[in-house]
């Protein structure tokens, strides 16, 4: 006979296998890095996207950077756009946030209800009120004639004007850096510490010895990079071509600065995106990673679009 404290200890039982199962059969990470777009500038072409990463902490997702295609890049990447529950612009340069209003409504058109926080340098609030005005026709009417909910008071916009903690949850502490990149200086880095590891995003940047301070021991650095011969040959082709060369060397980090920041850091990954050039197709991996290894002996990885780098590393 089973009495009914024993029928309940099975039932509790029976109920532990049932939830055990699937735990046990979820072998893919809970965090990840994905990323979505990895050619520097805001040219849009065939190749590779315009700039913007993925980091999923225990399954929350976290986009990093806005450029033209990120929306669609997620939805390659298999991401529910409505998932997204934060967005960080390191800086206002057209490639970083082009799409950041334009990824937002694409939530709300898939069925967003929870909010999406955002953080940026300062004009990121000014920019999504703006956003609204741009669309309000759009948003009216389909808030009206379709019965959506109304999607403004779902993007909470904050600027970021100093360095420190941006973000803090039970999963992910946020701390941004201001590092230079010419002319801009309301350009932050972003470090984000989870219990699956360190990552440091570079964003767009100067050579940065600082920036080694910031990462220091980190698990992954994502550096932007910056190859020297294929600047040249860009440079040749280009109508603007001697104004753009001084930009670029003003303003970016050439492979074998990148070494030596991943060094003086002594992080356990450095992986490279945000390639100047990213659409020269006589540069190879070997050409990104040769200088980057004068200096840095550990991992490197060349990121490409839709690339996944599974956390811990
Ligand atoms: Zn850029
Ligand atoms: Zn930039």
């Amino acid at each position: 006979m089973i009495d009914r404290r024993d029928a309940l200890k099975l039932a509790l039982g029976s109920t532990a296998v049932a939830l055990a199962a699937p735990a046990l059969a979820q072998t893919k990470p809970r965090s990840k890095i994905v990323f979505l777009g990895t050619k520097g500038g805001p040219r849009v072409g065939i190749g590779a996207s315009n700039p913007a990463n993925l980091l999923v902490v225990n399954d929350t997702p976290i986009v990093i950077d806005c450029g033209m295609g990120v929306s669609r890049q997620l939805v390659r990447a298999g991401v529910p756009i409505p998932s997204i529950k934060y967005i960080l612009i390191s800086h206002h340069h057209s490639d970083h946030n082009l799409e950041y209003g334009n990824l937002f409504y694409n939530a709300w058109a898939a069925g967003l209800s929870t909010p999406i926080h955002s953080f940026g340098p300062k004009g990121l609030e000014a920019m999504t009120k703006t956003y609204w005005e741009l669309n309000r026709f759009d948003v009216e009417t389909r808030i009206e004639d379709e019965g959506r909910p109304d999607p403004r008071p779902l993007l909470i916009a904050r600027d970021i004007t100093d360095d420190g903690v941006v973000l803090q949850t039970p999963d992910v502490k946020v701390t941004a850096f201001r590092t230079p990149h010419p002319p801009i200086t309301d350009n932050f880095a972003y470090k984000f510490e989870t219990p699956d590891g360190v990552v440091v995003f570079s964003s767009d940047t100067a050579y940065n010895p600082k920036l080694a301070e910031f990462a220091e021991g980190a698990d992954v650095l994502v550096h932007e990079a910056m190859y020297l011969p294929a600047v040249d040959r860009l440079v040749i082709k280009t109508k603007n071509g001697a104004t753009l060369k001084k930009h670029l060397l003003a303003s970016h980090t050439s492979t074998e600065d990148v070494g030596r920041i991943a060094a003086a850091a002594g992080v356990k990954v450095l992986a490279l995106s945000h390639f100047v050039p990213g659409d020269d197709p006589e540069v190879s991996d070997d050409d990104w990673a040769r200088d980057v290894k004068k200096h840095f002996a550990g991992r490197i990885v060349i990121a490409k679009d839709l690339m996944q780098l599974p956390l811990p590393v």
